[in-house]
């Protein structure tokens, strides 16, 4: 029998229903015992859709994160959660969010920092590492969910992160060398999967994604020492990698003393035939063969095509998974009852993966025949998409194979624009604008939500979208911002709002994704050629634009944004998809420009997410990202001045490629890192007018005049301030009213003293670049 298994499960619930318990708990609607029960039943529902499995995950269930579990496992929370009274579970959510249920405001900590699991869109806490860093063992959660699940009848593999991964993922505060720990941490380790033993457990899949990245020799070696210790564990170790290719560690995997390796063969697909010939004979090879990163459907029998010789070679060698754990993926397509049924039927979620890994099995023990009726339903499904004109658009592809370097490209440099743009808007120095949406009122979600549900009409709708426009334009001209936003009333998600409007997207009910602790997300599903029948944002923007003389800026969300932040197609490469995205976004710029738009901002918020995992592979990414977004921007008349934004502060090592966008100007995150980030300027000239973020609008504290001033001067210290813009980090759709505007006027009267502080810069940087040239 062909041993399946399974990486790990969502566990947020097809309803989200960990997230509701979670939220219950931390408003002090519900106990622990709810929040725990609610848990138990997730649990309990999700060991019942992998009870067919040969082996299903237990451990990796978690009420926040799973790297987090791992700290509290080898008693490794940070000290400062813990001197308080509380629960176990206080410390946890202590250490998670900065407080617990129990906390009052005297009791808060700061929250363990929060970063991307490798190049997902989950995030976890990062563990805290310092020389005098001890562990030890707590392992009752997971030896609990051992349990259980065995008095549940099932198989359980206990999921563990490896030693070398979890130090990888941590951070040492005090720059000491985390790998210096890993001799305190092994026997832990060793201990940990003592007890597993004894709960049971045959054999335990230990994480060591850390070895699909680059890996210094100190690091590899690390590997060495610790498998070598933890070899006379009384279980089987399943060495578990995931997200990409192993190339330089692959004979390093093979050669690790654990009983079997997981290679993620969809990513490295390249690399399984390698694997099978060079891991030693008693080693199992698990195949991660349905992705666990995409909702699309499996082809059953190209992958048995795969399988069947290596089935051959391997015999009960060979074991079949998903690519990763499932955390990626939604739960449950059945959920999905209005869903556009062509596009529905290409699908698989969490529950329908785990279908197509029983399918696939049985096809490889008892020959195809024996899945016949699966295989003809699987095929068509795969036929349809393949073939379905909903998916290939001739003319879209056309247009892209019609692009040249001059689509990416703006007619005159960038100095000579300033001049044109600085002519006609003549804005002072210092210009203060803000990144795009205002407050999100709980009334402005109603009528959203009221015009979805059909309660609304089309016209009611609009009107009362004008008067939250009205009003945010009003108020910003109160303040006396220089550019003025029309507030993103209209839109849900940044890019959801565009999906719902290009063809070739579909969104799903149910969809939802961990994105950390209780936030989901639910991306926008894309499936086929995109085109834009319809300008998406023009109305809006004439509109707000004819309630004001002073110049109103477009706002777009960007090509490689909306992919990153989407399901997309895996049937042609990520840069293709990009590449018709771009075009899309680049009709509406132009008919932004044609209604009169004068500035328009297209918003790069997830560009940086999209980095491949290792260093080597990043210029290929950033060429044609940044190929898609100068596609998107440039088809513009030179006086029309293009604005992009990013939300995040480490730009050190793609600033060149942030340059080379070439934006007019660039918003950007660094109020929380007080400026930290115009290090990045130091070494690198950056060219075109810059925007550092001075409103950390992640926080309710509000800013004094002073302090914003302050962090412009730091500014100045790195860039011209001729070419220095005053907004805030972000936008301002999660806080109130009544904190932005003491906010913004805070801002608006800095760039006041500003300008009365240094009246020379006045002479702006376009008339400089004006009269050198
Ligand atoms: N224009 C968007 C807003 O202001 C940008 C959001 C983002 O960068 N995440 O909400
Ligand atoms: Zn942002």
């Amino acid at each position: 029998m062909t041993t399946t298994h399974n990486l790990g499960y969502p566990r947020i619930g097809a309803r989200r229903e960990l997230k509701f318990a979670l939220e219950a708990l931390w408003n002090g609607k519900s106990s622990e015992a709810e929040l725990q029960a609610t848990a138990a039943g997730l649990r309990e529902q999700n060991w019942k859709q992998q009870a067919d499995l040969s082996f299903a995950p237990v451990g990796e269930f978690s009420l926040y994160d799973q790297v987090l579990d791992m700290s509290a496992t080898l008693g490794n929370l940070p000290e400062r959660a813990s001197t308080h009274e509380g629960s176990a579970l206080d410390e946890y959510f202590r250490v998670a969010r900065g407080r617990s249920p129990s906390d009052t405001a005297c009791c808060s900590v700061h929250a363990g920092e929060m970063t991307k699991w490798f190049d997902t869109n989950y995030h976890y806490i990062v563990p805290e590492f310092s020389a005098d860093t001890s562990f030890s063992l707590n392992a009752d959660r997971i030896l609990e969910q051992l349990a259980e699940a065995q008095s549940q009848g099932i198989t359980a593999k206990p999921v563990i992160i490896g030693p070398v991964t979890y130090l990888w993922l941590g951070k040492a505060k005090d720059e000491s060398d985390r790998l210096a720990l890993l001799d305190k941490l092994l026997p832990v380790y060793s201990e940990l999967l003592e007890k597993l033993a004894t709960g049971g457990a045959e054999w335990v899949q230990i994480d060591e994604p850390a070895l699909v990245t680059e890996l210094d020799a100190d690091w590899k070696h690390a590997f060495v020492l610790a498998y070598h210790e933890l070899k006379t564990a009384p279980v089987k170790l399943l060495l578990t990698t995931y997200f990409g290719e192993l190339r330089e560690n692959l004979q390093l995997v093979c050669e690790l003393p654990v009983a079997g390796v997981h290679l993620d063969a969809i990513s490295a697909h390249g690399e399984i035939a390698r694997l099978a010939d060079w891991l030693p004979p008693h080693k199992v090879l698990s195949l991660g063969v349905i992705n666990g990163r995409n909702i699309w459907k499996t082809d059953l029998n190209a992958t048995l095509n795969l399988l069947e010789p290596l089935k051959d070679k391997l015999g009960e060698r060979l074991w079949l998974a998903p690519s990763c754990s499932l955390l990626h993926v939604p739960v449950d397509l059945e959920s999905e009852t209005t869903l556009d049924a062509e596009v529905g039927n290409w699908l698989a979620f969490a529950r329908q993966k785990l279908q197509e890994l029983s399918t696939l099995a049985k096809a490889l023990d008892e020959g195809r025949g024996a899945v016949a009726q699966d295989l003809d339903t699987n095929q068509k499904a795969i036929g349809s998409r393949r073939d379905s004109s909903r998916v290939h658009n001739p003319v879209v592809a056309k247009a892209v194979s019609a692009i040249t370097p001059a689509h990416g490209e703006r007619k005159s440099p960038f100095n000579t624009r300033a001049k044109l743009q600085q002519d006609r808007f003549q804005l002072p120095a210092y210009p203060t604008t803000t990144i795009g949406s205002f407050p999100q009122t709980p009334e402005i979600r109603q009528v959203r939500k009221e015009y979805r549900l059909g309660n609304l009409n089309q016209q009611d709708y609009t009107a009362r979208i004008h008067e939250e426009i009205g009003y945010c334009v009003e108020q910003q001209e109160a303040l006396g911002l220089d550019v003025l936003v029309h507030g993103e009333a209209e839109r849900n998600d940044m890019v959801e709002y565009f999906g719902e409007q290009l063809e070739g997207y579909v969104f799903s009910r149910f969809g939802w994704v961990q994105s950390y602790g209780s936030r989901c997300v639910k991306p926008p599903i894309l499936f086929g050629d995109i085109t834009r029948p319809n300008a998406m944002t023009v109305d809006w923007i004439k509109y707000a634009q004819s309630l004001t003389d002073k110049p109103l800026k477009g706002m777009l969300t960007g090509p490689v944004t909306i992919l990153n932040w989407s399901f997309v197609r895996d049937d042609q490469p990520r840069k293709d998809t990009c590449l018709q995205l771009a075009l899309a976004v680049r009709e509406e710029v132009q008919d932004l420009e044609k209604a009169g738009a004068g500035i328009i901002q297209i918003d790069e918020a997830a560009l940086r997410e999209g980095l491949p995992l290792r260093q080597s592979d990043w210029n290929t990414y950033l060429e044609w990202a940044i190929e898609a977004f100068r596609i998107s921007a440039n088809g513009v008349e030179d006086d029309t001045q293009i604005h992009t934004h990013m939300c995040y502060s480490e730009f050190n090592d793609i600033i060149g490629a942030i340059a080379r966008m070439d934006a007019d100007v660039i918003t950007i995150e660094t109020s929380r890192s007080a400026m930290e980030l115009l290090d990045a300027f130091k070494g690198f000239e950056y060219p075109n007018d810059i925007g550092p973020g001075v409103y950390d609008i992640h926080s309710p504290n509000i800013p004094q005049t002073a302090q914003v001033t302050d962090l412009m001067e730091k500014a100045a210290q790195r860039i011209p301030a001729e070419r220095l813009w005053v907004n805030p980090d972000c936008g301002l759709k999660t806080r109130r009213w009544e904190e932005v505007i003491p906010a913004l006027e805070a801002m608006v009267s800095a760039a006041k003293e500003l300008r009365a502080q240094h009246p020379q810069i006045q002479t702006s940087a376009r008339e400089l670049a004006a009269a050198a040239q």
